[in-house]
């Protein structure tokens, strides 16, 4: 049915693949191209049955990853290398009139911020050129901003608060790791936190905002309000929400590492003479520490994601609502080789990528998920291993 070069052969990629080589009759052909070559040949060597193309390519060479496109000719491109290289295969796309989708949202290099403006303003031209570009389709950013969507056309007049939870409770037995890439994650949580109140974004300090919150079948934790991008873009598509915020838990020995990490300047985004090399501590560190895409192998518990809603049902009544999802850290491993936050990202893109090649989302523009028909994206979230929950008029806790 349809053919989809992969980029990026992290956790992510991994998972990505592994879902896509077990749907013949939506993928005919994959392939996964990323800049070690190596990475990739050994996840396909792992799925077997020659059934996934490599290649090499640095994404960040546009002419060099437009000619690979060139000669595969994809319907789609899903990009899940970093978000530095959104731009640049964006550009790509366009240039060679192919479909894109990604995880993350643009970052520049240089400074830790992230926002959808960059990517925003490819809308005009992919309309134009009649292609569709698909963001933020993981988890968070991705199934949140559909469970919002499918709330919003269910069981909402309106939307007026929003809280979405997100809870690792599993243990991989090291003393710190990150569950993505460490460069970008340690980018992302020791920001400054923002939440959207009353049309305005409120600015907080890392980790000022904190609460136990009670996840599903494992109990409460101390969850941390930080920014998080599918914040831009749900306040944007649903209006009518008032207040809008992101919680994620972490544990003290987490905490207390990257406060450390911090404080001795190993969480440098810009460069440093070290014996007339330069070098990005940041970028050093991530070498150093334990790759996200192996924690899998000694990952036990649970992670639980999901979005805690209150506003007005169709019949005009006060509502709250809470839809989630449940992964294990172990069933992830036993059926990609990765952990469940590589799981829970991996396999909504694959499913993103289905969507498009079926033709249900396919509209030329740049749209965030939310922007799309949610039911048939939540039917194959149930089929593919992320089967979510709902649970109406309780205490939300928030
Ligand atoms: P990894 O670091 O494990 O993998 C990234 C891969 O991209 C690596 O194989 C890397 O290659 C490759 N890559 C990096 N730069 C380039 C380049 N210039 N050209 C080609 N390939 C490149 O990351 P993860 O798999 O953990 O995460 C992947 C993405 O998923 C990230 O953007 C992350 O932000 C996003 N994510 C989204 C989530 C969500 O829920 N929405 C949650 C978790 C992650 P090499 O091996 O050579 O370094």
């Amino acid at each position: 049915m349809g053919k989809v070069l992969v980029i990026g052969a992290g956790g992510v990629g991994t998972v990505v693949v592994n879902t896509m080589a077990r749907l013949p009759e939506v993928f005919t052909e994959i392939m996964l191209a990323s800049r070690t070559k190596s990475k990739c040949d050994a996840i396909a060597e792992r799925i077997g049955n020659n059934r996934v193309k490599t290649a090499q390519v640095d994404a960040d060479k546009v002419p060099e990853l437009a000619e690979l496109i060139r000669s595969y000719k994809p319907d789609i491109v899903v990009n899940v290398a970093l978000p530095y290289q959104d731009l640049h295969i964006m550009d790509a796309c366009l240039g060679t009139g192919v479909a894109y989708l990604d995880t993350a949202n643009y970052e520049p290099p240089e400074e830790a911020k992230y926002a959808y403006s960059w990517q925003w303003a490819y809308k005009d031209r992919y309309q134009e050129a009649g292609l569709t570009a698909i963001l933020g389709c993981g988890f968070d950013p991705g199934v949140t901003s559909i469970f919002t969507a499918y709330a919003a056309r269910h069981h909402f007049r309106e939307i007026n608060y929003l809280d979405i939870v997100d809870c690792n409770a599993g243990d991989h037995g090291k003393a710190f790791a990150t569950n993505f890439n460490p460069e970008i994650n340690i980018r992302e949580v020791t920001q400054k936190g923002k939440y959207w109140e009353n049309g305005n974004w409120v600015m907080t300090e890392p980790h000022e905002i904190h609460k136990p919150l009670t996840y599903p079948g494992i109990g409460p934790k101390e969850s941390y309000l930080i920014y998080h991008e599918e914040l831009e873009s749900l306040v944007k598509n649903f209006p009518s929400i008032k207040r809008a915020r992101f919680w994620m838990t972490f544990g003290q020995e987490y905490l207390t590492h990257l406060r450390v990490i911090q404080n001795i300047g190993m969480a440098r985004i810009d460069p440093v003479i070290y014996n007339g090399v330069e070098i990005v501590p940041i970028k050093f560190l991530k070498e150093v520490l334990p790759n996200p895409g192996e924690l899998g192998e000694n990952y036990k518990g649970w992670t639980s994601i999901g979005c805690r809603i209150k506003g007005i049902s169709k019949a005009g009544k006060e509502r709250t609502y809470y839809i989630w999802n449940n992964c294990n850290h172990e069933d992830a491993y036993r059926e990609t080789g990765t952990q469940a936050v590589s799981f829970t990202t991996g396999v909504p893109a694959a499913i993103g990528a289905m969507m498009y090649i079926k033709e249900l989302w396919k509209k030329p523009g740049v749209w965030n998920v939310e922007q799309f028909d949610p039911d048939p994206f939540m039917a194959e979230l149930n089929r593919l291993g992320l089967p979510w929950n709902e649970k109406f008029d309780i205490d939300l806790e928030l």
